[in-house]
């Protein structure tokens, strides 16, 4: 008997892949899904089921808010069941957020979720997206033994495959725009689709998908740099909603200990306010009371984010803190990598 074809559902949000210059201004804006497509007719010679959603209008990803999240979980939850594999064209400016976050929101997901797009317009003679968009096709059609060989919520661009919950925009000019820093691909795409399952997560039993839509965005992201005043600390951490504060620390997880910044740092603490220290660090961990300058951390109630991202911190705090937890219950979960999105000591 022969096989079913692949299945692939495509979901396109917007971003540089589908843009074209706006003659009056000459600004690069979204278009339409079917241009996209007729750009790429090679797309056919696959010979899979190709289904699509497209946003209306698409958007550049500068303007995605939770919402756009939500929207994507729930076409992916409408489509699961009859699609091996998802592709979600995005921009890239946001990309490595919303591929974090939709791993978080799809607990228990079974199957491919990639997230591509490009640095050049589909349009354009030196297009990247042709290339992206029909690796990401076939990467989420992949089965072995009749399993999806990726699980995951991926982002692929030029030529690697890496977890969507480990990877950061790091250029705005090279077609090799994502880093995954704290972790090893998940694929490298060359003559050959080169699978490296030993970094797969691989989840076991099959279970239903369960779909989490809801955030608490009433966080925010604290740098710290040489010089920072309380009145700025005071400016973040007065902000009366603030439920999650992530601090972008230094090196190993490390921040001033003067009173001033720690008196703070307690105080925000006690009103049950969560903090994940973040390492500004692109590579590493943070590894809290290594250093004197973070064991006043520790003991103020700080969470460590070991190597986590801050795309993948955020969305994770976002998430956590709108599930009807209670404090230790979001402090032992951020501990815990839920995704693979952190490496423990
Ligand atoms: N501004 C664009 C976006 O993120 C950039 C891109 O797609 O590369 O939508």
């Amino acid at each position: 008997m022969k096989a079913d074809k692949p299945s692939i559902f495509i979901i396109y949000t917007g971003g540089t892949i589908g843009m074209i210059n706006d003659p009056a201004n000459g600004s690069l804006k979204p278009f339409d899904f079917k241009k996209i497509m007729n750009q790429i007719p090679e797309i056919k010679t696959l010979g899979y089921r190709i289904e699509s959603f497209s946003f209306n209008p698409p958007i550049d990803s500068s303007e995605i808010q939770t919402d756009t999240w939500t929207r994507i979980a729930e076409i992916i939850e409408e489509n699961y069941r009859e699609f091996d594999g998802f592709v979600i064209l995005h921009g890239t400016d946001t990309m490595a957020y919303s591929a974090s976050a939709l791993s978080f929101m799809l607990e228990d997901l079974a199957k491919p979720v990639i997230f591509t797009g490009s640095q050049l317009p589909i349009g354009a003679l030196r297009t990247d997206g042709k290339e992206n968009l029909i690796t990401s096709i076939v990467i989420a059609a992949a089965k072995e033994f009749g399993k999806p060989v990726v699980p995951e919520v991926c982002i692929y661009f030029e030529s690697k495959l890496s977890r969507g919950n480990r990877t950061t925009k790091v250029s705005a000019e090279q077609f090799n725009a994502f880093q995954s820093a704290n972790y090893p691909s998940l694929a490298n795409a060359g003559v050959h689709i080169v699978y490296n399952r030993e970094a797969i997560r691989y989840t076991g039993k099959f279970k239903e998908l369960v779909v989490h839509k809801q955030f608490n965005n009433h966080i925010a992201i604290l740098k710290l740099f040489p010089g920072i005043t309380p009145e700025y600390m005071d400016a973040v951490l007065g902000y009366k909603k603030l439920k999650g504060l992530i601090l972008e620390t230094y090196g190993a997880g490390n921040a001033p200990t003067e009173s001033w910044f720690l008196e703070r740092i307690k105080i925000v603490v006690e009103k049950g306010v969560v903090i994940l220290d973040v390492t500004q660090c692109s590579k590493g961990s943070v590894e809290l009371g290594r250093y004197e300058t973070s064991r006043h951390l520790l003991n103020a109630g700080v969470i460590s984010g070991y190597d986590i991202t801050t795309e993948a911190a955020t969305t994770k705090l976002m998430i956590l803190l709108a599930q009807n937890l209670d404090d230790k219950e979001v402090k032992m979960l951020l501990n815990k990598s839920l995704k693979g999105e952190i490496t423990l000591p």
